[in-house]
């Protein structure tokens, strides 16, 4: 087997998940994650299709389910908190739906006895000669692997290093984000209260059998400059953006300056015209975000992480032909995913009041229409827009 060293940035969903694998085909990973531990946070991820396939081939299948959030339908408020529509179970919450932050420690649980994981480093530099990469990290370490995958999310390093800047792949889809964690103060029981005015959305659900909650928020916007790693400017943002509106929102910014796994970024989706070049290659959000409105990240994740170290293992190692392979399997995929965006922002975040009162007609009417199930349709034919191989062992 050729190419056994594989050094892997980012330790969130696919980096873990990529490094299960690699171990299982005889491979040697070393996952370097830029924060000094697994890093929680998040909001809840659905898993679908081919992805929950992946994670019975890995033996997870249970762990998930147990930690599933066994969430119910979702109600979306008006100002004064009053019911105006339901969003059903199905639309909201996949298959099985389970915390980011709960899937991250299952990774990690998974892979730490058998994986090398650098925490609280990052790649600096990263020289590509014919038998390796010469990595630099952040720390002043220098090592030499044979492989480098990138699977360090949406504003990926190794993208960077490897392809150049960011704006050339990115494709804004016109919204911002913000998931917290926040007492569950409305004491909420497997469900969540969604309240919008036009263009932004401001929510809450329970989490963790209602122990806890998360709160949620979106703004249309046009793109913003701001520092991806700047919490405190992002946190300003939204207040800005949300000061003013009434419901809970006073209260859920209030507790915003209090949670622990404050997460803020865009809605985009990264569009590469390669995967892979030389013996780097992206995984994920890196090489292929599909954008949180499309709900299948974490699935592409999972599913990309097993197709990519099946074709290593097949390939006997050989970087060319396993990543084209990865590649031409992935593709379809990948695109059915990104489709499930478009229009969804819609949905969540109206544009005006006409929309809003459209909007939540429709879901009243929902239960009567023929086309109910059209929505879970479509999310379940991407989620299964894939033929998994068996790769063995
Ligand atoms: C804290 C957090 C919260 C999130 N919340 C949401 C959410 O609410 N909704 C949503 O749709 N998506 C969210 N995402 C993105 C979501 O997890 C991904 O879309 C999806 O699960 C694919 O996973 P990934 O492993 O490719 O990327 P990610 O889950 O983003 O993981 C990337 C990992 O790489 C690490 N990393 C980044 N840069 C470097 C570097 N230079 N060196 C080393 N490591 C690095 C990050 O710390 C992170 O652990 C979140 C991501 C994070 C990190």
């Amino acid at each position: 087997m050729r190419n056994q060293t594989i050094l892997i940035s980012g330790g969130g969903i696919a980096g873990p998940a990529l490094a299960f694998w690699l171990r299982r085909f005889g491979f040697a990973p070393t996952v370097v994650e830029r924060a000094r531990g697994p890093r929680d946070g998040g909001q809840a991820v659905d898993f679908r299709g081919a992805a929950l396939e992946v994670t019975r081939r890995m033996g997870l299948y249970d762990a998930i389910h147990r930690a599933r959030t066994a969430m119910g339908a979702v109600s979306y408020v008006d100002g004064l908190g009053r019911h105006r529509a339901t969003l059903p179970a199905e639309i909201m919450s996949g298959e099985v739906e389970i915390l980011r932050g709960d899937l991250v420690h299952i990774l990690h649980d998974a892979t730490r006895n058998d994986t090398e994981y650098l925490f609280g480093d990052s790649i600096a530099a990263m020289d590509t000669g014919d038998d390796g990469v010469a990595v630099s990290f952040a720390s002043g370490a220098t090592r030499t692997f044979d492989l480098v995958v990138g699977a360090d999310g949406l504003h990926s390093n190794v993208r960077a290093l490897t392809f150049g800047d960011e704006s050339q792949f990115s494709r804004y889809l016109g919204y911002h984000l913000s998931i917290f964690s926040v007492p569950n103060f409305l004491g909420l029981e497997y469900t969540g209260h969604f309240y919008n005015v036009p263009g932004k959305l401001a929510g809450m659900y329970s989490a963790r059998d209602n122990t806890e909650a998360r709160a949620l928020f979106y703004f249309a916007s046009p793109p913003l400059g701001y520092d991806h790693r700047d919490d405190e400017q992002q946190k300003k943002i939204l207040e800005q953006r949300f000061a003013g509106e009434s419901w809970e929102v006073p209260r859920l910014l209030k507790e915003m300056r209090n949670a622990p796994d404050f997460y803020f970024d865009s809605t985009t989706q990264i569009r590469l015209p390669s995967y892979s070049r030389g013996r780097v290659a992206l995984l994920g959000d890196a090489g292929y975000c599909a954008s949180t409105l499309s709900g299948g990240g974490s699935g592409l994740a999972v599913v990309g992480a097993y197709v990519l170290a099946g074709e290593l293992a097949r390939a006997r190692g050989d970087h060319e032909t396993a990543f084209a392979r990865y590649e031409s399997r992935m593709r379809g995929y990948v695109d059915a995913n990104m489709k499930l965006a478009e229009g969804a922002g819609n949905w969540l975040v109206p544009p005006s009041g006409t929309w809003i009162r459209m909007r939540n007609l429709n879901y009243r009417l929902l239960p009567y229409m023929p086309w109910k199930g059209l929505i879970t349709k479509t999310a379940s034919q991407a989620a299964n827009a894939i033929e998994l191989e068996d790769y063995g062992p």
